[in-house]
């Protein structure tokens, strides 16, 4: 698996945001299919301590069970956005369910325009539907971080190797990841740090 995205598939669906514009050494953290009861506060924690924001790519399903931990990332100043329902592979489903599915998140987040789709996997007829009603944000640099066999200080170097002025870095908000965070989340923000790159949460 590609730890960065090739050019070639990014010049493909132009219309996906897979890294942004920027100027000042800006990079954008994103977490995924939380919220998680014990994960979720400990993101926070490392967040607030470091003192940066991130975005957080959340489950209808999962909001529906943990409501305040929604209204937690919010509060702490950090960005949400819509990750399905469910959590539909857009490669396996006819557009009406997946379309729905993220109808159904989108509810619970009426606010948000950011959609990430479930496994980066989704189809030229549902980009089409959908960006117009959202930005389409996958990513440039994946951590790997819920990988079984992967070592947490893998996952820290797939960070810090890949990372770019306007990368967008996933990370997983559950307990496979939990794992391979741990160890390495501070650790690996201070880093990007001393590197000079800031942490946005804009897009
Ligand atoms: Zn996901």
């Amino acid at each position: 698996m590609f730890v960065t995205v090739p050019k070639f598939i990014q010049l493909l669906f132009p219309s996906i945001i897979w890294k942004k514009e920027t100027t000042n050494k800006e990079i954008w953290l994103t977490f995924d299919d939380g919220p998680h009861p014990e994960v979720t506060p400990w993101i926070l924690s490392v967040l607030k301590k470091e003192n940066i924001q991130a975005t957080f790519f959340l489950l209808g399903e999962k909001i529906e069970e943990f409501p305040c931990l929604k209204t937690k990332i919010i509060n702490a100043g950090h960005t949400i956005g819509n990750h399905s329902y469910s959590h539909l592979n857009g490669w396996r489903c006819n557009k009406n369910t997946y379309l729905n599915d993220i109808e159904k998140c989108q509810k619970l987040m009426p606010e948000n325009n950011l959609f990430r789709p479930p496994f980066g996997k989704i189809t030229t007829p549902q980009i089409t539907t959908l960006k117009q009603f959202y930005n389409i944000v996958l990513w440039d640099v994946l951590s790997l971080d819920f990988q079984k066999n992967i070592t947490p200080n893998r996952v820290k170097k797939n960070i810090l190797n890949n990372t770019s002025d306007g990368s967008i870095i996933v990370l997983h908000n559950n307990k496979k990841s939990y794992k391979n965070l741990e160890p390495i989340l501070s650790k690996t923000i201070q880093s990007l740090k001393k590197s000079g790159f800031n942490f946005s949460a804009t897009w």
